[in-house]
């Protein structure tokens, strides 16, 4: 099922689709890559800069390599290796990254919680048979995931409690996206576009200077169809949604953002929410932390930071967003309440 999420994913290019309308058709050119376990493509408005997507792409390698949970020599799983036995000494970037995720897991109260490993492990879900685990078995990590049990010190990690395990997976993709974005920024280009499965950035301006338009995808449908139009100036946007992993048991949809509080997918009534801020790491960590924390409670949380705005999309069809959030419904099976 992950797999064929995965090729879904791939040909359908990213879960928020961008609909660039500019005039770009001649100079723009995009490169797309298989890494951080999704599809990442980036998109230059300009000709003569093609040099840089070897550096985007190494870069964004280098960050998997160093916080994938796949990858046995990565500064995470070694970490994870040594839970409950040492600190392990890890790289500036992934001290930097575990370091914002504790972060927001102390400003969510929890709902993120970088420490989900034995969940997610549990669950099987980013695994080829993803399936229900018992009751006994959850009750058994639960013990597990807990910020707290994470002790940072001097660019080494420790977690306190054998069995524990680090996913950096809501907030990875985050930090390389605002990685591509300011290498493109430092090459000097103008006008870019970074969508690191769903993880999107714009650079600059549009040449007709009219705002960027991003397609915020249909949770109910696989990827490419959407609910409706986000227009935004340069920015990042990011969407956490029941649509993005998931498997199906016994007729019930189990997706991949668990509540770390009862060990089980969160289920509080919402199908995605999508964070637009300045930077993406920001932007992912809300994502997840909002879409755990549900809606009342998340937009309380959004309110205490500036400059974030929001679209929240309910099983029910209907659609909220934060007053600054600019979205125009496409999809008329759903409604915008204000
Ligand atoms: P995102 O798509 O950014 O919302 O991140 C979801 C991914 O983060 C999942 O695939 C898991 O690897 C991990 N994850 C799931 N639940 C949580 C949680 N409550 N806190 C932090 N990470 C989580
Ligand atoms: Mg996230």
């Amino acid at each position: 099922m992950a797999y064929k999420n995965f090729l879904r994913a791939f040909f359908a290019i990213s879960g928020l689709i961008i609909c660039v309308l500019a005039s770009c058709a001649k100079t723009e050119s995009s490169r797309i890559e298989l890494a951080l376990g999704t599809v990442c493509s980036i998109t230059l408005f300009e000709q003569g800069q093609e040099s840089v997507y070897d550096e985007i792409f190494s870069r964004i390698r280098e960050i998997e390599s160093l916080m994938s949970v796949n990858i046995p020599s990565s500064d995470v799983s070694r970490i994870n290796a040594a839970a409950g036995i040492e600190p392990v000494q890890v790289d500036k970037d992934t001290f930097k990254v575990i370091a914002h995720a504790i972060y927001f897991a102390e400003l969510s109260g929890g709902a993120l919680d970088p420490t989900v490993g034995p969940l997610v492990a549990l669950w099987g879900i980013n695994s080829p048979a993803p399936h229900v685990p018992t009751q006994e078995e959850i009750n058994s990590v639960l013990p597990l995931v807990n910020w707290r049990n994470v002790e940072l010190y001097n660019q080494s990690v420790y977690l306190t409690r054998r069995g524990m395990a680090l996913d950096l997976g809501a907030i990875a993709k985050g930090y390389a996206a605002d990685e591509a974005a300011r290498i493109i920024r430092e090459a000097g280009i103008n006008r870019a576009r970074i969508d690191l499965g769903g993880n999107i950035i714009l650079i600059g301006q549009k040449k007709d200077r009219s705002p960027w338009r991003v397609g915020i995808q249909n949770p109910e449908e696989s990827h490419g169809a959407i609910t409706g139009i986000l227009q935004i100036p340069e920015q990042s946007v990011v969407t956490s949604g029941i649509y993005e992993r998931f498997f199906e048991e016994n007729g019930k949809r189990y997706h991949h953002i668990f509540l770390p509080s009862n060990g089980y997918p969160v289920d509080n009534g919402l199908t995605s929410v999508t964070i637009i801020t300045e930077n993406s790491i920001d932007a992912d960590a809300l994502s997840t932390s909002v879409f755990v924390l549900g809606y009342e409670r998340g937009r309380l949380l959004l309110e205490s930071i500036p400059q974030t705005e929001a679209v929240f999309i309910f099983s029910d069809r209907s659609i909220r967003t934060t007053p600054g959030a600019m979205f125009i419904l496409t999809d008329k099976s759903f409604s915008v309440k204000r």
